[in-house]
């Protein structure tokens, strides 16, 4: 007997095997469980693989993996499921969903943790902080460590602590043949280099150990300003110029109604600042001042809190139709900040756009500190991430979003190529080039053809095997 989804024919008698093989889940179309685990975080990009695989250790991963070759199933392996790009499902495919490798052992007194190919950031950093001792990933605690790390990671402490992957010190992957091997800076360095920043394209991560640091508390949390053009230009430069404990991320977005806010001000663009200083009040208080000069804030709700606190739970049930784009830039000058202003309000003025946000992020610190060929995230010296990104209702409303933002990310980036893989969405193919800027492909090429040379591996930005 066969069950046929999507471009997959399956054998039932072998989709018995493999349950029977695996300890953790199997699931297919009309089993209970398969319509909440075939969701991501996106709500458009809504696809019917054919099988969804939850390992339990590595061996159902490495299971999974065979089981898909042998039945020509395209695999997407899942961790937290935030690609923009449906990088992590799969119509007709196997779904490899990490969900269940969420441990996270800590060894306190050499500061270190293996976490599991299936954590989430949130679960990770609030197990981290009751020791005191932290880990940036990004800035929202449903993101998975599996996407974001291979990624890079950009977060809350990178000025200080460098990205997620500066932070990393080995990697457990289940190769495209089956193997299961360990790369760090001694055991194949030069996949090692290829894991930080080359993203999803060597194998299935079931474990990460990473290099922590303490820190129990940080001055953090938001600083809503009124958005003009001198108020985002001057942000975005005092941010750049502070000391590293210092890190930003700056939103120009309509202001939400937050009962802190007055009424008045509800959808009026502001600027939406998340801050987080590592130190005490009194030491963040001369590295503020500036920002808190450039005109009377909206609302100023920076307190002393433990790190875990920076992670607002999302609600379950935020699943956005979103569009965005991503590049780099050096600075925003009056002139930018103005086109962000008018863009926006142009935008925000149409009834199918529910958001528009303009997102900065200035870099530099500890991430400018790394060489650029010392991993495979090569935009170290890139002083500005900047997002765009609009939120409707429907699928069929996003395609109309795409020419703006493509138009106001071109404006701001001024024509520089560059993208950063866990911001990208699905961009075209060119936007690989941009992403990992030609001595950086050329060595992932060379990596991918030793371990995964028939791209098994290619739900994600891929990297083409060197022939
Ligand atoms: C709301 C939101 C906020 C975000 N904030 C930040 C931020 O502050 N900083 C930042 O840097 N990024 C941020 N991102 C981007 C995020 O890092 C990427 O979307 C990332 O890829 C998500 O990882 P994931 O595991 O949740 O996603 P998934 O969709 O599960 O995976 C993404 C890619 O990684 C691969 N992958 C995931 N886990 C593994 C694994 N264990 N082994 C092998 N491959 C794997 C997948 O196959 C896929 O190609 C954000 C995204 C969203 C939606």
């Amino acid at each position: 007997m066969t069950s046929t989804h999507g471009s997959a024919t399956l054998d039932r008698e072998r989709l018995r095997g493999l349950a029977e093989t695996v300890t953790g889940e199997v699931l297919t179309p009309g089993t209970d469980g398969y319509d909440d685990a075939r969701h991501v975080f996106f709500r458009h990009l809504d696809q019917t693989p054919a099988v969804i695989v939850q390992p339990r250790d590595t061996d159902d991963t490495a299971a999974a993996v065979a089981f898909a070759q042998a039945n020509g199933l395209e695999i997407a392996v899942r961790g937290g499921g935030h690609s923009g790009a449906a990088h992590s499902t799969v119509e007709g495919g196997l779904v490899i969903d990490l969900r269940h490798l969420d441990s996270v052992e800590i060894d306190i007194d050499n500061r270190t943790a293996r976490v599991g190919g299936g954590a989430t950031a949130g679960a990770v950093t609030v197990a981290l902080a009751e020791h005191g001792l932290v880990l940036g990933f990004g800035d929202t605690d449903s993101v998975g460590v599996g996407g974001i790390t291979l990624g890079g990671g950009v977060g809350f402490l990178s000025r200080l602590h460098g990205l997620t992957i500066d932070n990393l010190l080995a990697v457990e992957l289940v190769t495209a043949d089956g193997r299961v091997v360990v790369a760090d800076a001694d055991q194949h360095p030069d996949l090692f280099w290829a894991l930080r920043g080359g993203g999803g394209n060597f194998g299935v991560v079931t474990r990460f150990t990473f290099r922590l640091h303490r820190v129990e508390q940080v001055l953090g949390g938001m600083l809503i300003l009124p958005a003009t053009a001198d108020t985002i230009a001057g942000f975005v430069r005092h941010a750049q110029e502070a000391p590293d404990e210092l890190t930003c991320i700056v939103n120009v977005m309509p202001a939400p109604p937050m009962p802190f806010l007055e009424p008045a001000q509800h959808g009026q663009l502001v600027i939406f600042a998340l801050l987080t200083f590592v130190g005490t009040a009194a030491e963040a208080e001369p590295v503020l001042a500036p920002f808190r000069a450039l005109a009377p804030p909206l609302a100023d709700l920076l307190q002393e809190m433990p790190y875990a606190g920076m992670f607002q739970p999302e609600p379950d049930d935020y699943h956005p139709v979103a569009a965005g784009r991503n590049g780099y830039a050096d600075d925003v000058d009056g002139a930018g900040a103005q086109l962000v202003l008018d863009t926006l309000t142009a935008q925000l003025a149409k009834p199918e756009v529910q958001m528009a946000v303009v997102q900065l992020r200035p870099l530099g610190g500890a991430i400018a500190r790394v060489r650029t060929d010392a991993t495979a995230y090569a935009h170290r010296q890139r002083a500005l991430m900047l997002n765009v990104a609009a939120i409707v209702s429907r699928a069929d409303e996003l395609e109309a979003q795409l020419p703006w933002l493509e138009t106001l990310k071109a404006a701001l980036c001024d024509g520089t190529p560059g993208g950063y893989a866990n911001f990208v969405y699905d961009d075209g193919p060119g936007r690989i080039h941009d992403i990992y800027p030609p001595d950086t492909y050329t060595r992932l090429a060379q990596v991918k053809a030793q371990w995964d040379p028939d791209n098994t591996f290619h739900r994600n930005h891929t990297v083409l095997p060197a022939v």
